[in-house]
């Protein structure tokens, strides 16, 4: 086979990995795509139910009282480091269980509501944004999506109240933007009851501090002697499991733990395999769509922070007697601030 065959087979490969058998439903992209426009899913703009409005409105004042009272991002950023303190009251203000089942303790939030929850945070404290975002909206979205109700049951409870934190494991040194390319190995052991894990991760957000680590690892893909990804359940006090960075250094996000560590013949019960055996890509991939929403939430919390402290910036600074929303260049700053943070 020559080299473009060879790629052409892996993509395709890859893009069976993607799919699921079962039947695929109908999704407003895809919809557009074959020719429908399923209008209802984004027009008008989806609102939450009024019922829900009133339980989000409770939550986000309980929230900015703690966050007004216990939050200083600028410490933070100087200690790189989230006190356990801040950790412990996130936890007990619901955040870090919010889209998880009242069942499992959490409180039951849809993702739009959580996306409220994650500008709040992110509109005063990027890094504190982005560990919830790692530790629920990639951390233990695999558990909540693709879980057993015997995995939920065992992991969740501790996780939604944040006695323990959650971590998402897909990036390697050669698994970056290119996801489906991870070459962590899990081989099955002989007699069926767990598997071996062996490679590293890396620029793993919360991977210092987890106590649960959704890692993504090739297994063998039975009859034939190809590999496909796998998502499994990875606790750090596993035998052979190595933290080599515990806090990578970093220009931005100080706060959060962002870790490298390698799993060196780390056994795996087979009662820790996260979805389907060989469909961890597509588990993985779903994973971070959810992320993608609430991490975007994020950043429009704090680009309407940016926006409102340049704008008071410009209308309370002097220069030439007049503000610097006053003066010529810069007068659309404050002019256009009114529409701006309507976004
Ligand atoms: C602070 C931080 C936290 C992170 N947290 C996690 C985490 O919790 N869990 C986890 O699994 N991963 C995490 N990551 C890893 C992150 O998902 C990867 O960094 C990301 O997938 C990009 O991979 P890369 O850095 O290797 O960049 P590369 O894949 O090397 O890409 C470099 C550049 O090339 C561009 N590029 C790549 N391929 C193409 C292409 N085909 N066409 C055009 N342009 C292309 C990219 O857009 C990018 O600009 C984190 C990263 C950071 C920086």
């Amino acid at each position: 086979m020559n080299k473009l065959d060879a790629q052409r087979q892996k993509e395709i490969q890859q893009a069976e990995e993607l799919l699921f058998a079962g039947p695929q439903a109908l999704r407003f992209a895809k919809g557009r795509f074959q020719g429908h426009f399923v209008s209802d899913w984004v027009m008008p703009y989806p609102r939450i139910p009024a019922a829900q409005q009133i339980e989000l409105n409770d939550a986000l004042t309980e929230l900015r009282k703690f966050l007004d009272e216990h939050l200083d991002p600028a410490e933070i950023d100087r200690q790189a480091d989230i006190p356990r303190s801040v950790i412990d009251g996130l936890g007990r203000t619901g955040v870090l269980g919010m889209t998880a089942p009242k069942e499992y303790g959490g409180r039951g939030f849809s993702q739009m509501a959580n996306c409220k929850v994650l500008e709040e945070i992110g509109s005063r404290c990027a890094s504190t944004s982005v560990f919830v975002n790692a530790h629920h909206s990639i951390g233990i979205r695999a558990l909540l999506l693709f879980g057993t109700h015997e995995q939920k049951q065992k992991w969740l409870p501790k996780l939604v109240t944040g006695e323990q934190l959650g971590a998402f494991a897909l990036t390697e040194k050669e698994a970056g933007s290119d996801a489906a390319n991870v070459q962590m190995q899990a081989r099955p052991s002989e007699d069926g009851s767990h598997f071996i894990l062996n490679g590293e991760k890396r620029y793993i957000t919360n991977a210092a501090i987890a106590h649960e680590l959704t890692v993504m690892a090739r297994t063998p893909v039975p009859g034939s002697d190809k590999t496909a990804v796998t998502a499994f359940l990875v606790t750090p006090d596993m035998a052979g499991f190595e933290m080599l960075e515990e806090r990578m250094p970093k220009m931005g996000i100080r706060g959060t733990a962002t870790g490298r560590f390698a799993l060196r013949d780390v056994k795996v019960p087979k009662e820790n395999v996260l979805g389907p055996l060989g469909k961890g890509l597509k588990v993985a991939l779903t994973v971070l769509d959810f992320g993608r929403t609430t991490f975007g939430a994020c950043c429009t919390g704090a680009a309407k922070t940016c926006l409102e402290l340049a704008i008071q910036h410009a209308n309370t600074r002097k220069q030439f007697n007049k503000t610097l929303g006053n003066l010529r260049r810069l007068g659309i700053l404050s002019r256009s601030s009114a529409g701006a943070n309507d976004a």
